[in-house]
């Protein structure tokens, strides 16, 4: 019977266990495996491989029953919602798979499936600078951040020249250069706009093309993926046939795969990670298998949790011991507080009435840019911190949907160009707070048995006082660019809409009053590494699942070496 149960463990083990496919997980499995570790991928959702599961890739218009719409009883397993379509319904999150308590309102967009919500984002990758590392340092927030930009930027290059970036290097000390493909270029409504703002403003405020993880000139690393150009259709949230953007699934899990190290177990909803209080260290993951609903166990030597920053928190929250009855590696109590996100409520438009020999906006799957330009070199405003600036320009056409029969089909068909629109959107840096945080719910449980998650997160004064700042000075450029029916608000969107959820894992130097140290393991379990959005001591202005690659790849590799000198 011993041998038997040794012979079942055996099974079950491998170097690495890497929980969560999404664009973290991606990345630290495609690093241990190609270090030569056998790693185990445990994904909750089902799974997804490339060009195959993208039902709705290449279909066009009329191939849809309702032209994209969804009927309200297809709707209703997924809640109602009127952003949603029938090309992106696959990807959509059933109501029942994982009901969660809102104390206070959050939005929390969740991708469970191979790939994660790597294969849904905007794939805007901005790096961070000592202006985010150094920002609670220096601005006397939060905790310390243990790394900086120095460390991070050889892992940056490592991690952009094998997803693929493109935009322009634009020398600004706040948004470091990226190695980059040839970037999209501006339209001429964006072009106009920059040049009024670079011109009038005489506080560096720049307009740039957004950095994006779109290949525009592939190089032989992107073949080997069995990746190719992006061709500019602008359907990358369907998933992308020609592998034009980076996502897990066209990217690293194949590659992990290819390496011959990497098993990928989907429909693996991980419950809680084991401790064993005598090795002092964790030895395996508990999941529930979402078929079956039994529950496995799975060992390994180190273990990286990528389950998206809320989901982290709640696997190490759910991971108690005798060792560590509030959480693993939670002496300093802090895990799951510090929860923050960005800033998404202040949005404007306008409208140009010139450039009318112009047609066409241009095919562009990325947008403009202003980095931040609020507090950056001195702190000369009444709220911390500031906020970037996405921009959108382009040129529709009217068409009248009046009348019935022949005249209804000639007004359909009389299509007549309008005017040059611009748009903008805020990105705005949160400050992490104790009170806003995540807990586990002392007694509701979810259908594979674990405690749900309660979400009690708010707006501070501070984001109020930023979201006035953008509103006066996105009108007054929109203004100055000579645009007319300007229209500013603020959205009050709950948190969590920009996407963008961070913290709760938070790094820093002492471990008193953080989880993890400068490699990203708990320091009170240093074979558990966390490197998704959990880890994030503050959150920047720029879009974050650049840095979260970049961290994943890095401390993968810290742990391979780790484990050669047998130090885990
Ligand atoms: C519409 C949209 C636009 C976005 N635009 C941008 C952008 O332009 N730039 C940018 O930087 N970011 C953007 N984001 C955010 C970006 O997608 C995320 O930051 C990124 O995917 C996070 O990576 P992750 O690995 O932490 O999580 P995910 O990619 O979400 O992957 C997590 C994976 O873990 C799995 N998982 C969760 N819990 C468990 C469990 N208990 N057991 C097993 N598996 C589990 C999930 O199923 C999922 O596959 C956008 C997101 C969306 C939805
Ligand atoms: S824009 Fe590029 S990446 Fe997006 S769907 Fe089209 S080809 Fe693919």
């Amino acid at each position: 019977m011993a041998n038997l149960n040794l012979t079942a463990k055996k099974k079950h083990s491998y170097d690495a266990i890497v929980i969560g496919s999404g664009a973290s997980g991606g990345w630290a499995a495609k690093e241990l495996c190609d270090r030569g570790l056998k790693t185990l991928v445990l994904e909750r959702g089902r799974g997804v491989k490339h060009i195959v599961d993208y039902p709705t890739a290449s279909k066009a218009p009329w191939e849809f029953e309702y032209r994209g719409s969804v009927s309200v009883k297809d709707q209703e397993p997924y809640g109602f919602s009127k952003f949603m379509r029938a090309e992106t319904l696959h990807w959509r999150l059933k109501e029942d798979e994982q009901p969660v308590v809102y104390e206070k309102p959050f939005r929390w967009y969740r991708g469970y499936h191979e790939g994660g919500k790597s294969l849904l984002w905007a794939r805007q990758t901005q790096r961070w600078s000592d202006f985010d590392f150094e920002g609670p340092a220096r601005d006397g927030f939060a905790v310390d951040w243990p790394i900086r930009y120095e460390d991070m930027a050889p892992w940056y290059d490592h991690v952009e020249k094998f997803a693929g970036i493109c935009g322009f290097n634009d020398d600004l000390p706040e948004l470091p250069n990226s190695i980059v493909q040839p970037g999209f270029e501006l339209n001429c409504v964006e072009k106009h706009f920059k040049q009024a703002i670079e011109s009038q403003y005489k506080d560096g405020r720049r307009l740039i093309s957004g950095r994006a993880a779109h290949l525009t000139d592939p190089q032989q690393i992107h073949f080997d993926q069995g990746r190719g150009r992006c061709m500019s259709q602008r359907m990358c949230n369907r998933g992308c046939n020609y592998g034009g953007y980076f996502s897990s699934n066209a990217s690293t899990l194949p590659w992990a795969a290819k390496t011959g190290n990497m098993t990928l177990r989907p429909d693996a909803v991980v419950h809680s990670i084991i401790y064993d209080d005598k090795k002092e260290k964790a030895t395996g993951v508990r999941i529930v298998d979402a078929n079956t609903r039994e529950m496995l166990e799975f060992y390994a030597k180190v273990i990286f949790v990528n389950g998206s920053a809320i989901n982290s928190n709640a696997i190490l929250l759910n991971s108690t011991s005798d060792r560590f009855p509030n959480g693993l590696g939670n002496d300093s109590g802090v895990l799951g507080k510090y929860i923050a996100w960005h800033n998404y409520r202040g949005r404007a438009s306008g409208r140009h009435t010139g450039f009318k020999d112009k047609r066409t906006a241009g095919g562009n799957p990325s947008h403009a840019y202003i980095p931040r330009f609020r507090n950056l070199h001195a702190h000369e405003m009444d709220f911390l911190r500031g906020y970037a600036t996405g921009i959108g320009g382009g040129r529709g056409k009217h068409r009248s949907s009046e009348g019935i029969g022949d005249s209804l089909r000639d007004n359909l068909l009389k299509q007549e160009w309008g005017d040059w629109h611009l748009s903008a959107w805020m990105m705005g840096e949160t400050i992490p707070v104790e009170e806003n945080h995540i807990r586990l719910h002392e007694e509701l449980k979810d259908k594979y048995g674990i405690p749900q998650i309660v979400f009690s997160c708010d707006w501070t004064e501070n984001d109020d006082k930023m979201v006035e700042d953008f509103k006066q000075q996105i009108g007054e450029m929109f203004e100055r660019a000579g645009c007319v029916d300007i229209s500013v608000d603020d959205s009050h969107a709950a948190p969590g809409s920009d996407i963008h959820e961070m913290g709760g894992v938070r790094m820093g130097k002492d471990p008193k009053s953080s989880m993890l140290n400068a490699h990203h393991q708990l320091h009170a379990c240093k074979n558990v590494f966390v490197t998704d959005g959990a880890c994030m001591t503050s959150t920047s202005t720029q879009n974050p699942t650049l840095t979260y690659m970049a961290f994943s790849a890095r401390a993968a590799n810290f742990a391979a070496d780790e484990l050669k000198k047998r130090n885990l």
